[in-house]
């Protein structure tokens, strides 16, 4: 294999292309391992091909011509034991027809078919090659690449790397022993360059242990820079909010219900959180309906009893007005009063809310990301709210991490509906801490889930109609229409139109994220009063609305969300004592994970159940999408199937941390480079 004996200078075409694949160093290259790999160590005979399989062949070109309809070049080739074969090019450059010379040997790398004539393979890759040249003694690595970075230039790179970078281990031999797994050394060479007796198949799954090894080190330099990221933020200093039980205590007397367990023991851990120096970074996870909204505002009265203020964000209007109109209700009979700040207040109103947050008089605020947004003046912000943390971004946090008062950092609860399956947990959230609400509130009813044909349709208008002048309210959830807004919106229109038609008797209301504000809190307002049977709405009330009375709900083209989101929005009803039911309507044909998600949905209806579904079926990429965070994922772990190292990982990593720094920032810099500065956030 030809050794590049140089690394592309600062700037040159190829150091840009590097810069794509987020290669900077020969460091990098040395853990960009393959995706997969070729054998090119054997010769197949051309009569021994077998259709469907990637073989190599060495054969003498007979002839070449272009041949139409489509401008093909067809090349037919016969190997030493006589075999024939024609590789075929829908498009081609001159300069391999050139090559093309009759009498000329080649081999040839490609999948056999049996096409129009005879055996052929499409698109080979192709070499000259001489009478009896030897085979490569390993198997042929093939690495992620991108277009303008050749599979040779990028091996050359490598064999670079590999000749100039130390692979020392840098954990101690003793764990590896232990877990029955090769040096680092041993692992990448094995990787990169697989000797020619290497388990082919172990490779290819990536179950042989030099993957484990490669994968355990991932998993645990994952764990190292998310705990050394916590530890930094811990280091800082935030206002000591011991529990002082005057205003909670209160509360707890004035609610109309009891405190669940589990919504006790997550209060005493964030009790316990707040009266340390350090800023909390807690995740409350509890599925819908777990009453989230009640542990935050015995957090945010702790901030108040003793003196400093606390925000609550939510990413709607709704939700906030919503979470407004519950905390005024909850906190005026302690006397306390809550500012409402959101881009959609009337101007006066919200100015006079900023006043009083500006002045200290008011030390409690709900509203939107409005909240972070100049000229908000909290002057004695210790406590920070975030609810459906998964809507925002890493800036908007930080932004509100800023807004500490006099320096310090704010104390920092995120809540999230969207559970997080454990092992997703302890890889990805590994720097927060995290308290599971696993309770629900007594009295609710399971919801009923029926999934129902969209052909259907008029019959569940007619029950629907029957169930609300029985008493009942409803919501109908518009199909999603993510590629277009507009047309979203004219869905809904339509929806609520032809509702109404169909519908007379009934009062049927319409919600939707274009709406001015006053109109999305009468339509609310409405709904929550009774006055309204029907809402129909977009995903707008997908998050967090809370009207215990609904108890019905249809869901059109539900085959179009996504499992998280029917999760969401199955959630707003089976909130009161009736029973209470969610349609599904579907529209055939369903693609095979519409499928998956709607059995999903259908059969569970415990989100973490359902949450680890979703990890299984979209993968923690896209699962965690929305957090956006610069956080290394995982490039060769595969949570699904090497999960059982990630506990394993975890404690390594606490060891490594307490006793090996110097071997940490090792282990970082040889896997992060210079990005672990974003995890510093
Ligand atoms: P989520 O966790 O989905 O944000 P909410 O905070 O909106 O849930 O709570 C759902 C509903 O349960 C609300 O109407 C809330 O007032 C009610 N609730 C909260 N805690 C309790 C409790 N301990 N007992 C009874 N109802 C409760
Ligand atoms: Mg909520």
């Amino acid at each position: 294999m030809s050794a590049a004996n140089r690394w592309p200078a600062e700037g040159s075409r190829q150091a840009g292309l590097l810069a794509r694949l987020d290669l900077r160093r020969p460091e990098d290259l040395i853990v960009h391992l393959p995706l997969r790999y070729e054998d090119e160590t054997r010769l197949t005979p051309i009569a021994q091909t077998q259709p469907g399989e990637t073989a190599q062949i060495e054969a003498v070109l007979l002839s070449c011509e272009t041949a139409r309809p489509r401008q093909q070049l067809l090349a037919r080739l016969r190997d030493d034991a006589g075999g024939e074969i024609v590789a075929r090019w829908i498009n081609f450059y001159p300069s391999l027809q050139k090559q093309l010379t009759p009498g000329r040997r080649f081999r040839l790398f490609g999948e056999v078919r049996s096409g129009f004539f005879g055996i052929e393979m499409v698109h080979p890759r192709l070499r000259p090659a001489t009478e009896g040249e030897p085979l490569p003694q390993a198997l042929t690595p093939v690495y992620p690449a991108t277009a303008g970075l050749s599979q040779t230039a990028l091996r050359g790179l490598v064999d670079f790397a590999l000749q100039n970078t130390p692979l020392d281990d840098l954990l101690p031999a003793e764990l590896f022993h232990r877990l029955d797994l090769p040096g680092f050394a041993e692992a990448i060479l094995n990787l990169h360059r697989p000797p020619p007796e290497a388990d082919a198949r172990a490779l290819e799954t990536r179950t042989h242990p030099a993957w484990r090894r490669i994968k355990f080190e991932e998993l645990l330099v994952q764990q190292l820079s998310l705990r050394r990221a916590y530890n930094a933020r811990r280091a800082h200093e935030a206002i000591s909010l011991p529990p002082r039980r005057t205003l909670t205590a209160a509360l707890c007397e004035h609610l109309p219900f009891p405190l669940t367990a589990a919504q006790c023991r997550a209060v005493a851990e964030i009790a316990a959180d707040l009266a340390s120096p350090h800023p909390m970074q807690r995740l409350l996870q509890g599925d819908v309906g777990s009453g989230k909204t009640l542990v935050a505002v015995c957090a945010m009265l702790q901030a108040a009893e003793n003196g400093w203020q606390a925000v609550l964000m939510a990413p709607t209007e709704i939700l906030a007005e919503q979470h407004y109109r519950k905390l005024a209700a909850w906190l005026a009979p302690l006397g306390r009063d809550v500012a409402w700040i959101s881009g959609g207040r009337k101007k006066r109103e919200r100015e006079a809310g900023l006043a009083r947050l500006r002045s200290g008089e008011c030390l409690l605020a709900v509203g939107t990301h409005a909240l972070i947004e100049n000229p908000v003046d909290l002057p004695r912000l210790a406590l920070a709210v975030i609810d459906e943390q998964h809507r925002f971004g890493v800036r908007q946090r930080l932004t509100l991490r800023d807004k500490g008062a006099s320096g310090a950092r704010p104390h920092m609860l995120m809540m999230s509906a969207t559970p997080i399956p454990r092992t997703l947990a302890m890889t990805h959230y590994a720097d927060l801490d995290v308290t599971v609400l696993d309770e629900l509130p007594p009295g609710r009813t399971p919801v009923a889930t029926r999934l129902v044909c969209a052909t259907r349709r008029e019959e569940i208008a007619a029950r629907l109609k029957t169930a609300c002048l029985d008493g009942q309210q409803a919501y109908w959830v518009c199909p999603l229409i993510e590629e277009s807004e507009a047309l979203q919106l004219k869905t809904a229109l339509e929806t609520w139109e032809t509702l109404k038609a169909a519908l007379p008797e009934l009062r049927i209301g319409l919600i939707h994220g274009r709406l001015k504000s006053e109109e999305k809190a009468a339509a609310m307002a409405a709904f929550s009063a009774g006055d309204l049977h029907v809402l129909v709405a977009t995903t707008v009330i997908e998050v967090g609305v809370d009207v215990p009375r609904a108890s019905l709900m249809v869901i059109e083209h539900a085959e179009r969300f996504g499992l998280a989101q029917l999760h969401q929005l199955r959630g707003r009803v089976g909130r009161g004592s009736a029973r209470s039911t969610c349609v599904l309507m579907y529209e055939r044909p369903l693609s095979e994970t519409a499928r998956a998600r709607l059995k999903a949905i259908y059969e569970q209806s415990d989100g973490f159940a359902i949450a680890r579904e979703d990890l299984r079926i979209r993968g923690p990429g896209e699962f965690i999408g929305a957090r956006q965070s610069g956080l290394p994922l995982l490039r060769y772990a595969d949570l699904e199937t090497d999960g059982d190292m990630t506990d394993m990982a975890r404690d390594v990593a606490e060891e490594l941390l307490a006793t090996a720094p110097e071997a940490v920032d090792k282990l970082l810099a040889r896997w992060l480079g210079g990005r672990e500065a974003l995890l510093r956030a």
